[in-house]
Formats: C-alpha cells, structure tokens, sequence
C-alpha cells in the first residue's frame, strides 16, 4: 500500500520543528529514522497532514559522558549505540540489548528517541530505559521537561510526551563498578520482537543484591518492573525466596494472549526468566537447577 498525500518538512533546527508541530497540532507527525513510521504510513494505520523530518538535526545525534551521566541524543542511530565503546563501557546492558533489535538494516536507521517514542511494549529499549532507571529529556516551546522512565511509557505505544513535544536525548546513570545486568529475550527467529523479555541492572555486595531493577517487555501494555518481586530479592536469596517472587512476579503481570503467544505462557516465559536473571548475576547455578 501507499501513504495517503501528506505534506512534508525537513525542520532546519529544534526550534523550526517545534514551531511546525505547534502550527500543526495533531496533525502533524516527527520523523526520525522512519523505521516504524513510514510502515505506520503505508499501511494507512496514521493520516499526518504534515511530516516533520528532525533526521537531519546534528544537534540531536551523539553520545556523551560528563558527571557520572551517560548522555545520549535521540536521534543515535541503534547502530551507533551498538558500536560505541562509552556505552559498552557505561551502559553495557544497552549494547547487549540492541543486538536484539530487528536486523542490520532496521538498527542502520532506528534511532533511540524514535524507538522510545514509538512505545512499542515489545521493544526491547523502552525496558532498557526502566532497568538502568533513565530520565528521558523532552522539548517543547515552553521548554524542556526532565521525565523518570517509569513515567515515560503509558500504554500501548502511548507515551507522556504531547503532540507540540519532541524527545531530545536520554540520560543514564552511568554503571557502578559492582553493578552487573542481564538481558535475554524469547522469539521466534533472531531479530523478531519478543514473546517474553527482561532487562535487568542490579548491584550486588557480598553475595546478595543491593539493588535489582527487573524490567519486563512484551508482557503488558508497557515496560513493566517488577515491582512485587524485587523487594523480595533484595536479600541473600533462597529457591524458597525465588519462589515466593516469582509468585508475585505472577500476580502483578498482566499480559494478553495474541497471534504469537497466551497470556499464560508469557507468564511462564517471565518466571524463567526471572530465575535465569538472579542466578546469573548472582552466580548462583544452584538457583537454576530445578
Ligand atoms: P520513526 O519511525 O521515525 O518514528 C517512530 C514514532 O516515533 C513516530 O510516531 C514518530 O512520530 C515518533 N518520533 C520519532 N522520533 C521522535 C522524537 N525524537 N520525538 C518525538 N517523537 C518522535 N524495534 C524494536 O524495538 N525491536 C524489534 O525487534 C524491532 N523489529 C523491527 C522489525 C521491522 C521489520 C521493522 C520495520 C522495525 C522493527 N523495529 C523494532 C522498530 C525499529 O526499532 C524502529 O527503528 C524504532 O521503533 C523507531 O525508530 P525510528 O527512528 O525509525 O522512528
């Protein structure tokens, strides 16, 4: 199929999209990569007046390290993320999880503030975001607003961010020296999105984790942490420990049955992931064994 006619703008700055999207309101739409956007066109799924191409904004593109906050511009490319040895060095869980984003010539024009803003719940960023506690920076022409992760992702592929705003950049905490992360997705073939994913960062001291963020993706209608269990886990953990979290973890998922997976085996996919994760980071091969 083919778009319906739109008309089209290539913004020369920030400021210059903005101004577009407020004259324009609803009807108006950014385009970054166009990786999700143009099929969303073609398949006549969304009718924008105007598209508002930000892909040629420098300003919008990089990655950088200052004051123990790991900086990345929206539109770095998922290929970039990939390749760049601060965020393999500060963030390596994201360079673990974009392996498992689509294929080469998807993560060649992604970027990351195009996959955020798109809210997939099946995508695998939006889930990274809520493991390594990101705030995700927002502009508009009142200014920029700082929003937590856990506050970004609001529904299915329904975001905090308004029409007249633009996703800007990300910031990261950057990884402490004893943190360590885990990541891992079922699909069907490589490079599918997940029937059942997890992202994971933790801390962990003397055996036990001092900090455990588990965010789930594909089972809900957003990224999700794990709430119930978490506290749980944060304490030398016991099968009957894991247990009792992963009984939680049960309860306070609610995932819907589709064309590639039930609720239920999501739910099943999460409790083993879940005890994957902890006895991974823990080292703990002893957890796993049943
Ligand atoms: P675009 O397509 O340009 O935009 C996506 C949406 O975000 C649009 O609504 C647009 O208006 C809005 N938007 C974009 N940038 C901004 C911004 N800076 N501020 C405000 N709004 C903005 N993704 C995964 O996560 N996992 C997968 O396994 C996966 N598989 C894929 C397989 C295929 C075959 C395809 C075509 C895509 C797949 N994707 C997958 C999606 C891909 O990662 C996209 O790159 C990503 O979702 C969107 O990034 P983009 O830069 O292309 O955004």
């Amino acid at each position: 199929m083919k778009a319906s006619a739109f008309n089209y703008a290539r913004a020369t700055s920030v400021l210059n999209a903005l101004e577009l999207l407020v004259a324009h309101g609803e009807k108006a739409k950014v385009l970054s990569g166009g990786q999700s956007l143009m099929p969303a066109l073609n398949l006549r799924l969304i009718y924008p007046e105007l598209v508002v191409d930000i892909g040629g904004l420098a300003e919008l593109r990089g990655i950088a390290v200052a004051d123990n906050v790991l900086t990345i511009g929206a539109l770095t490319r998922h290929v970039d993320l990939a390749r760049s040895p601060e965020i393999a060095a500060h963030a390596p869980l994201l360079t673990e999880a974009i392996a498992h984003v689509a294929h080469p010539a998807i993560r060649n024009r992604g970027t990351i503030g195009g996959s955020l803003a798109h809210a997939d719940p099946a995508s695998e960023l939006p889930a990274c975001m809520l493991a390594l506690d990101a705030t995700i920076v927002v502009r508009g022409q009142a200014g920029e607003r700082r929003i937590p992760a856990g506050d970004f992702f609001t529904g299915i592929y329904e975001t905090a961010l308004s029409a007249q705003e633009i996703l800007i950049a990300v910031e990261l905490p950057i990884a402490q020296r004893n943190s360590v992360h885990f990541f891992y997705e079922f699909a069907r073939r490589h490079g599918d999105y997940a029937l059942t994913g997890l992202a994971a960062q933790a801390t962990v001291a003397g055996g036990a984790f001092t900090g455990l963020r588990m965010a789930y993706f594909a089972v809900g209608d957003r990224p999700l942490l794990a709430r119930a269990a978490e506290p749980l886990l944060n304490a030398i953990v016991t099968p009957a420990l894991l247990s009792e979290a992963s009984k939680a973890l049960a309860e306070e998922l609610d995932p819907q049955d589709d064309q590639q997976a039930s609720a239920s085996m999501r739910r099943h996919l999460a409790k083993v992931l879940m005890v994957r994760c902890v006895s991974a980071l823990l080292g703990r091969p002893d957890l796993n064994a049943g």
